[in-house]
């Protein structure tokens, strides 16, 4: 066996690692979250040891004990990055610090131990390192999904003792089946995502199966993202299913919904809110209403709407469908402003655009 010691982790190469005409081939067309890579980082938490067991190896299913705690009360959380290949060769990722900082803020609300930040950015580029080979050209991406749950066998309602981080890749192509074309998005009239006080700020895997329902029901209504209003009031715009969401206005000002605990601080929505007051937008993060939003799109004071996160980067906003009736924002295929923000963002994540505040980590 190929065994290796780097500072923290002991490397294990597959050897069972798919050749290379077989590799190419599956990169021809991998979709998104279907094709996996032939490694995985793993580092196991005990009460008492603290994070060991630090480890690169060959991808393989976890052996888990019918009452492994995860499987009942959902001790789980994870985060989703890319790394992809600059024009010069060398590989990149965008503001994986902010992955970082999320993943051990989520840990916290779930009541779960934090992973030193330093150890989670190692544990990734150790990763990539070794799949390096798997990163698609042009412009796919290799998606790596850092995780942790509660690995403990126990049936009692508390904290786990014991838990398992992990890192996988998975080879991506373009997130949406229409690529860039504008999105659809279904406003969901009954289901909400997350209440104050809840785990709508946590990237974790119980506020996705919460929204399956809901996403499905977009679907039916042949809408590709599901659109949750609060759930205090039923009455304010939040986020998407797995995107935050950015308002322009006719005079240039952009809104968005605030952080206030019920939705999730995308990264892709801070640089954005970065870039767009730095091209002199004013930004504001002020609650919006679904009505307010109707009004705006059916008077012309809403110019453009787009949907941002890490897997789709910045997508326009064509249309919305609700209960009450359907409307068209703009003439419903994007506009200027979500697509120089969308050029500028992924213009910096490539390497073709300035960076000026230091955001791509090669
Ligand atoms: N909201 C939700 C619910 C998400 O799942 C995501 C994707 N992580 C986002 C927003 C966007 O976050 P980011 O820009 O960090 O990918």
């Amino acid at each position: 066996m190929d065994v290796q010691q780097t500072s923290r982790f002991t490397v294990t190469r597959s050897s069972k690692a798919v050749s290379a005409d077989q590799r190419v081939a599956s990169l021809a067309d991998p979709g998104f979250g279907k094709l996996f890579t032939d490694h995985m980082v793993t580092i196991r938490y005990t009460d008492g040891q603290g994070w060991h067991s630090h480890a690169v190896g060959p991808r393989e299913p976890f052996q888990l004990d019918p009452a492994c705690a995860v499987l009942h009360y959902a001790q789980e959380i994870f985060e989703g990055m890319k790394a992809y290949r600059l024009e010069d060769g060398s590989i990149a990722m965008f503001r994986p610090e902010e992955n970082a900082r999320r993943f051990a803020e989520s840990a916290e609300r779930m009541a779960m131990p934090v992973l030193p930040e330093d150890v989670f950015l190692e544990a990734v580029e150790e990763l990539v390192k070794i799949d390096a080979d798997w990163i698609p050209g042009g412009e796919g991406s290799l998606y790596l999904r850092p995780f942790m749950f509660a690995s403990e066998t126990f049936l009692g309602v508390r904290p786990a003792n014991e838990y398992i981080f992990c890192v996988i890749a998975s080879p991506a192509g373009a997130y949406f089946k229409g690529g860039k074309k504008a999105v659809t998005l279904w406003v969901s009239d009954h289901f909400t995502r997350a209440a104050r006080g809840g785990t709508g700020a946590a990237k974790c895997g119980g506020n996705y199966a919460a929204s399956l329902v809901a996403q499905a029901e977009a679907s039916k209504h042949g809408c590709d993202q599901v659109v949750f209003l609060d759930a205090a009031e039923n009455k304010w715009v939040e986020e998407l299913g797995g995107m935050n969401v950015f308002f322009v206005m006719d005079d240039g000002s952009i809104v968005t919904p605030p952080l206030g605990g019920t939705i999730l601080p995308g990264i892709t929505r801070n640089s954005i809110i970065s870039l767009a007051r730095a091209k002199g937008h004013e930004v504001r993060e002020e609650p919006y209403s679904f009505a307010q939003w109707r009004a705006d799109a059916a008077s012309g004071n809403l110019r453009e709407a787009f949907a941002c996160g890490t897997a789709a980067v910045v997508t326009a906003i064509g249309m919305v469908k609700s209960v009450d009736g359907d409307f068209t924002i703009g003439n419903g295929d994007g506009g200027i402003v979500t697509e120089t923000l969308r050029a500028e963002l992924t213009g910096i994540q490539r390497g073709t655009v300035a960076d000026p505040a230091n955001w791509v980590r090669k």
